[in-house]
């Protein structure tokens, strides 16, 4: 490896490896859906809460009383729209916040969600060295399970960085599925340095993210720019395509994005919309066991 160099000057060797690190595999999308369902839908919540603060080791009260926002209102919010159409999610758990809110983790479990790792504290995991990253990941999965009962089988790595090390640890940890990449919609089994590994990506994308339409950055010009009919209307659409080729339709949100008053309706009426077609509407991690039996992995 010469690091140093410019890309334009890399031998093909260098390139190809960078490359070659993760890849799409082979694709897993199934012929027909869980009881012959034409399409499936998954939503995902990361519950960052005061995470969001913490992560960059900052300690503002007034951006820790918005991560108080996520678990007070947000979650709540969210669960009423999903009990309203009977609907079970995945929600992805940075320890810190199970730590800081154990009766929710509990309850999400009890209603039938499933809870999955995302993270310590939400670090990003391209700057840690590998044994900080495994030590890590395997405190977050002891926390989870200590804290809701239940071992973590999947994992969405926070901000969604995947470092050179994550596949490792995660393939060491046995888990079922990853949910952090985007080479394609529908599921796909991943590949390292070549090896097919038999682990499942549900692919995630910014486009199907509320985050990246609502954020906002106080002291700068950026804020948000997209209204809350223009995200529904992006989020209507990505499922329209994925029910038109019987696909996956995977979307991510936050409580303390999504759950507003003059958001949260964006939920409902995905609900509704998606209630009224031929779905099956499952956590993240049935959609994975689903998909790796039905490819005989
Ligand atoms: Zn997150």
């Amino acid at each position: 490896m010469t690091p140093d160099l410019p890309p334009y000057h890399w031998p093909e060797p260098q390139w190809r490896a960078a490359v070659d690190r993760v890849r799409a595999g082979r694709s897993l999308k199934p012929r027909h859906w869980n009881d012959g369902a034409r399409c499936a839908v998954a939503l995902s919540f990361d519950s960052d809460h005061e995470t969001n603060e913490l992560r960059v080791g900052a300690q503002s009260i007034g951006r820790l009383s918005w991560g108080q926002y996520g678990p007070r209102q947000g979650v709540p919010r969210i669960l009423r729209a999903l009990d309203r159409h009977g609907a079970r999610a995945s929600f992805f758990v940075p320890a810190v916040s199970a730590l800081l809110y154990p009766d929710e983790q509990r309850r999400l479990v009890a209603e039938g969600h499933e809870i999955g790792i995302h993270g310590w504290i939400h670090e990003l995991n391209s700057e840690l060295t590998h044994d900080v990253e495994r030590d890590l990941m395997f405190r977050a999965a002891d926390t989870l399970e200590q804290v809701s009962g239940r071992r973590p089988v999947r994992m969405r790595t926070p901000s969604w960085d995947f470092s050179p090390s994550t596949l490792r640890v995660a393939r060491e940890m046995g888990l079922l599925y990853d949910s952090s990449l985007m080479a394609d919609d529908d599921p796909y089994e991943l590949v390292e340095g070549g090896e097919a590994t038999g682990i499942v990506e549900l692919p995630v994308e910014w486009i199907r993210d509320d985050a990246v339409y609502f954020s906002m950055n106080r002291t700068s010009a950026l804020r948000p720019y997209t209204p809350p009919e223009g995200v529904f209307d992006i989020f209507r659409r990505e499922f329209e395509g994925a029910y038109d080729e019987g696909g996956l339709c995977l979307l991510t949100m936050h409580p303390h994005i999504i759950g507003y008053r003059s958001r949260i309706w964006i939920l409902e009426a995905l609900l509704e919309l998606v209630s009224r077609h031929d779905v099956w509407i499952a956590t993240h991690a049935e959609i994975a066991a689903f998909v790796k039996a039905e490819a005989g992995l």
